[in-house]
């Protein structure tokens, strides 16, 4: 495996060092190291060295990056993307398989080395599309790390055969179980929650569930899950995605199910979207509930926006909690690194002797610059490897 010096980087923009990579992790960080005689060396140039981004809140199965534009003429609600995906899906024959390893590709190229997707699971595709993620994740694992979810995107209890569908997947290899708004979709919050918690003791996996329920539904059903939650001593097994509920209670509410949130270690996953309410990052944090970024789909039939690529991310995250100061951006970048490991289970990760070695070389003066000007990746380290150069994948 390669030896690699990089010399005179920044580690977020602090003083210069150098780093050495061996065996796939951090073997020394610190100004002037020695170069070991079989070193490959790279200069740094003074750049910006961040870790390795995460991206916490995929979709890699729906996309149609690198194929031909959608034409998206869906109707206004999400029961209708959730069925004009389905008939676009067939008619057109989607590619699961190819479609998520572009994006997937993509991302690395962008320096994201660790990454949370959402499989779909419904009666018309079965497990097609979780297993053509996880085909996707065991062909980049050895650069980028794939956590794929078992996701009934079109719901549990009104889709006769999809639980079962979940426990082959989880069999199977799939990471995480995923849900979705247990009242609003499934309108049986109880019988889709036992279901999903009776899952998550049986294989001994965690929980990421779509909460888009707003106001007093959502609050409602996070206290379900909260309830399963502390019940079955689930702490830091279960993930909220979205919760825009909680954007959208009384304050005396929220702060009480925060403060529950808190106890579990129960995270939240925001996509911090302009459109819709979303959990207030300062006061999630300040009730020490860990919040962590992703990006939801990326140009599929849901949506035509995003871009894979996680500092492009941490800024929308900045404006839709109004973030202006320099060290209100870092809180940003750490939705994207730190919390994001934290959040999803990623261990060995960071700046730090001993992790993996996954570092981002970026020109930037400072973290604020890199998440605002999202300068392209100089160069990516993925697992201890070169993967990219100047925005592009290596091959
Ligand atoms: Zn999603």
């Amino acid at each position: 495996m390669t030896v690699l010096l990089i010399r005179n980087v920044r580690p977020l923009g602090g003083a210069a060092v150098d780093v050495l990579v061996a065996q796939g992790r951090i073997a020394a960080l610190g100004p002037d190291l020695a170069t070991p005689a079989d070193a490959l060396q790279e200069d740094g140039g003074g750049a910006l060295l961040l870790p390795g981004l995460i991206e916490g809140h995929a979709h890699l199965d729906k996309t149609t990056w690198g194929g031909p534009w959608y034409r998206n003429a869906v109707g206004p609600t999400r029961m209708h993307r959730i069925d004009n995906e389905r008939a676009w899906r067939s008619a057109t024959g989607h590619d699961a398989a190819a479609r998520s390893l572009a994006l997937a590709r993509a991302y690395l190229a962008n320096g994201t080395t660790r990454m949370r997707s959402h499989a779909d699971i419904d009666p018309d595709i079965g497990l097609a599309h979780l297993r053509a993620t996880l085909r996707t994740a065991a062909l980049l694992a050895p650069h980028l790390e794939i956590q794929v979810v078992a996701f009934p995107q079109s719901g549990v209890v009104r889709c006769p055969g999809v639980a079962e569908l979940m426990d082959v997947a989880l069999a199977e290899g799939a990471h995480v179980v995923g849900g979705i708004d247990p009242c609003q979709i499934d309108r049986d919050p109880v019988a889709q929650l036992d279901a999903l918690f009776g899952l998550v003791e049986k294989h001994g996996k965690p929980l990421d569930i779509h909460l888009h329920e707003p106001g007093e539904m959502g609050a409602f059903s996070l206290d379900l899950i909260l309830e399963r939650t502390e019940a079955l001593d689930l702490r830091g097994q279960v993930t909220i995605s979205h919760g825009f509920c909680l954007g959208m209670i009384g304050a005396t509410e929220r702060d009480a199910l925060l403060a529950r949130m808190a106890r579990m270690d129960v995270r939240i996953a925001t996509t911090a979207p302009a459109a819709s309410a979303v959990p207030p990052l300062a006061i999630c944090h300040a009730a020490g509930v860990t919040v962590y970024g992703g990006n939801d789909g990326i140009r599929d039939s849901w949506t035509p926006y995003a871009r894979p690529d996680m500092l492009d991310r941490a800024m929308h995250i900045g404006l839709r909690n109004a973030l202006r100061r320099d060290d209100e951006l870092d809180v940003a970048l750490d939705c994207v690194t730190v919390s994001a490991a934290h959040g999803c289970g990623f261990a060995d990760y960071g700046l730090v002797v001993g992790a993996r070695a996954d570092l981002v070389l970026v020109d930037a003066e400072t973290t604020g610059q890199a998440i605002v000007a999202t300068p392209v990746r100089r160069l990516v380290v993925a697992g201890g490897e070169i993967v990219a150069r100047d925005g592009a994948l290596l091959d």
